[in-house]
């Protein structure tokens, strides 16, 4: 049977043909620009150039037909007819608690994710465009949510409970939630196979380090805590989020800078992170280079990212009491030899030793620590 996944964006939708039986990966593309002047869709068939088409797409509905056209086009198509494509994957970021993992997208399932849209205004609404028109388009084929929230819904309420009045939890869901949910499922399962565990028998410390960054904590299968919260910008220091503060600072800096909410909100979602720190980019190639040229603060940036990736670390083992692997996941944790080796510096003593010639290497899943490593260190490409 083929699947059909989509991860739609306000503006943007990538999507991906897989074979289901072999988990092979047949097409993938990205739509661009809908319903702004200038649409395109980049299509592109394993083995084949790209095919790139512009044409107007006044929403999402139109955009998910050229996607479709483009599975069942002659030359650049998968399928013979849209009756192959057996079911349609949905990227949705937040299921609130009230899934915990993937479901079949029903109209109730539709408005569990509906009540959710407080919780991710940006990101729900443009999801849910995405079913609503595929169910149009397709009415008679399954479809499924996956949430970036699900994996997430086993942490206990010491873990997701913050110290707030407690009724902002009863009446608004403000709570821990944890996002990058698909990734460190996939890859604390995948570790598991690789070290020829079960995740039930295993402690595994999930970094998922990209442009956004979490940890997650998985216990037997389940996660116990993440870093990122509420919202993705708790936890770790990224790309242009500033992770895990002070809460007074935001009131103090509004008032030095005259800024409001949303001015503050930009500050740490977008204007932070190794970016703010550095002052040179978000993007961690840039930041080592500049690093490498003597650049102080990009230095200083660099350390203070993995100093925080470090003090999770820890955290995570006293709550788990020890660890059995660590594994590093997404663009940086999959590529960023230096950065991991900067990570686990120091940590010896927890019975975590990298070798540095195994850890010369980059998109690939294989195994990086000592055989003398307590804590087994495993780089795994993610498959969100
Ligand atoms: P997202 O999906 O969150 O946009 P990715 O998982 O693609 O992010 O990760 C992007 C980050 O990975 C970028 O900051 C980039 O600098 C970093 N990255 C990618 N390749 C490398 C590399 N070879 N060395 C260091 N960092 C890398």
């Amino acid at each position: 049977m083929k699947v059909l996944v989509i991860n739609c964006g306000s503006s943007s939708l990538k999507y991906q043909v897989l074979e289901m039986e072999t988990e092979e990966l047949l097409c993938k593309g990205l739509v661009e620009r809908i319903g702004i002047e200038g649409s395109v869709i980049k299509h592109e068939k394993i083995g084949m150039d790209k095919w790139v088409l512009e044409t107007p797409m006044k929403d999402h509905k139109d955009a998910i037909g050229h996607v479709l056209n483009a599975l069942v086009d002659p030359e650049h198509g998968v399928a013979k007819s849209m009756e192959e494509i057996g079911a349609v994957g949905h990227r949705v970021v937040h299921a609130g608690e009230k899934y915990a993992s993937s479901v079949l997208i029903t109209d109730d399932v539709i408005k569990a994710l509906e009540e959710c849209i407080d919780l991710a205004p940006l990101h729900n609404p443009a999801n849910l465009q995405g079913i609503a028109a595929c169910r149009a388009l397709m009415p008679n084929t399954p479809m499924v949510g996956v949430f970036d929230t699900a994996f997430h819904q086993t942490m206990p309420a010491e873990s997701y409970l913050y110290a707030l009045p407690y009724e902002y939890y009863t009446k608004y869901g403000v709570r821990r939630y944890g996002f990058h949910g698909t990734s460190h499922r996939y890859v604390s399962m995948r570790a598991a196979e690789m070290l020829g565990k079960k995740p039930e028998e295993l402690k595994i410390i999930t970094c998922h380090l990209g442009n956004g960054a979490s940890l997650a904590a998985v216990k037997n299968g389940k996660v116990f805590d993440t870093s990122m919260g509420f919202t993705p910008v708790a936890g770790l220091v990224m790309g242009t989020r500033c992770g895990d503060i002070d809460p007074a600072i935001l009131g103090f800096i509004a008032a030095k800078e005259g800024k409001d909410f949303a001015g503050m909100d930009k500050v740490i979602n977008k204007e932070s992170g190794v970016y703010g720190l550095s002052g040179v980019s978000s993007d961690f190639r840039d930041v080592e280079n500049a690093a490498n040229e003597g650049n102080e603060k990009a230095e200083v940036a660099l350390k203070v990212y993995a100093h925080r990736v470090k003090s999770y670390i820890g955290a995570y083992m006293a709550e788990m009491n020890g660890c059995d692997a660590i594994v590093f996941t997404a663009g940086l944790g999959e590529n960023g030899i230096t950065m991991r080796k900067a990570i686990c510096e120091g940590l010896e003593n927890l019975g975590i030793e990298l070798c540095d010639e195994r850890n010369n290497v980059r998109g690939k899943d294989t195994v990086i620590s000592k055989d003398s490593s307590k804590v087994k260190i495993l780089p795994i490409p993610t498959n969100e």
